[in-house]
């Protein structure tokens, strides 16, 4: 049988949580969540958290164009040799500027440095669940539904 993780991440890349707010955020998430595990991963640099799956397409955020995955590649290749600290690239299709974490994933993912990853929930998250894990880590979220 697979696993599936839902991996809890916020929007800004750059922040990250004390040990002790992680700690707290984690004692939420066990008392509002039936899973097989919770566990809070904090990394000193951004780290890309992916959905397992293999992505399909990755698209500009700003014209919707889709990306070439060999651009993407080296464009990540590229923002790893800075341990992802800078992200920001210039759009080959519009020459706009963006970020890789801003562009539109089809299985959403992102980077961060922390994640909470909950491990075969069996319980849905409400909103109020949602809203309440915003405010303790202070940042907007995204949620990445991982099927490994
Ligand atoms: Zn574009």
């Amino acid at each position: 049988m697979s696993d599936y993780i839902v991996k809890i991440i916020p929007t800004d890349f750059t922040y990250s949580v004390t040990k002790e707010q992680a700690n707290r955020i984690l004692k939420f998430l066990r008392s509002k969540v039936n899973a097989d595990n919770i566990q809070a991963l904090i990394h000193a640099t951004p780290t890309f958290v992916d959905s397992g799956s293999s992505l399909e397409t990755i698209s500009c955020p700003h014209c919707g164009e889709q990306l070439d995955f060999n651009w993407w590649g080296k464009a990540m290749d590229a923002a790893s040799k800075d341990n992802f600290k800078e992200l920001s690239i210039n759009m080959p299709c519009c020459g706009k500027e963006s970020t890789l974490n801003d562009l539109h994933y089809d299985l959403l993912c992102g980077f961060a440095c922390i994640e909470f990853d909950i491990l075969n929930p069996s319980t849905d998250f409400d909103n109020d669940t949602l809203s309440n894990i915003e405010d303790l880590i202070g940042r907007p979220i995204h949620m990445v539904h991982a099927h490994i």
